[in-house]
């Protein structure tokens, strides 16, 4: 379905790009996004993209600053860690806990959307996407009763719903099931091997040591669609 730079992320001739709202997905993701943001605003909500494809250098970005210390390490709960002690294998296990290993991202496929309600956010409000925005009492906790009750009827799933190993916990985070599920099994060891060593992201040594580890627990390891979420 999707060759070897699509699906790392390092090319985007598998994306369009939609102006308003301004997100960028697979063709059918960003139909599907649409009618589901059109079912949302019947009740009220402003379902927004906050996040959608994000290439294989955005995520290189990312993995970057918070390997280097720019950018924290959050625990499970959404604090920033101190990072006093830390040798190499615990940075780049806290990376993983939220962040994709860059070729590894689901939202490299376009078929990723992680989304909030524009609807309640205070003017200037800028979305942490951390756990206490979706928890009873968040701001986003409407939001997300109603993506409960709605997004498998649309063909969307929450692949992080639950820590099991993996990553922590993404509610806000929304995968397309009918293209993600074909594409998950176009993503090998392999093929996130080759692309690691043709990088230079800090860590990479160690990385392509712990390549099976990652692959298997951060790649594979989603909570699958349940049967209504059809693909
Ligand atoms: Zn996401």
């Amino acid at each position: 379905m999707f060759d070897e730079l699509q699906i790392t992320g390092r090319a985007r001739t598998h994306v369009v790009q939609h102006d308003v709202p301004r997100f960028a997905a697979h063709p059918e993701v960003a139909a599907a996004f649409l009618r589901l943001r059109a079912a949302a605003a019947r009740d009220g909500i402003d379902l927004r993209p906050y996040s959608s494809f994000r290439g294989y250098d955005a995520q290189v970005r990312i993995w970057s600053a918070k390997f280097s210390g720019r950018a924290p390490l959050y625990d499970l709960c959404g604090r920033p860690r101190d990072r006093a002690g830390m040798g190499e294998d615990d940075v780049i296990g806290h990376i993983l806990d939220w962040s994709a290993l860059p070729g590894a991202s689901r939202h490299q496929w376009g078929t990723e959307i992680d989304v909030v309600d524009g609807a309640v956010m205070p003017p200037g409000y800028k979305p942490q996407l951390l756990p206490a925005e979706v928890a009873d009492g968040g701001l986003f906790a409407p939001l997300h009763r109603w993506l409960d009750a709605h997004i498998h009827e649309h063909g969307f799933f929450r692949p992080y719903a639950r820590f099991q190993g993996g990553m922590f916990p993404e509610p806000w985070h929304l995968s397309y099931a009918p293209v993600s599920m074909r594409a998950i099994d176009d993503l090998t060891l392999e093929i996130l091997r080759r692309c690691t060593e043709a990088s230079d992201i800090p860590g990479r040594a160690r990385v392509l040591e712990r390549l099976p580890e990652i692959f298997e627990r951060h790649v594979r390891n989603i909570v699958p669609p349940p049967a209504e979420c059809r693909w």
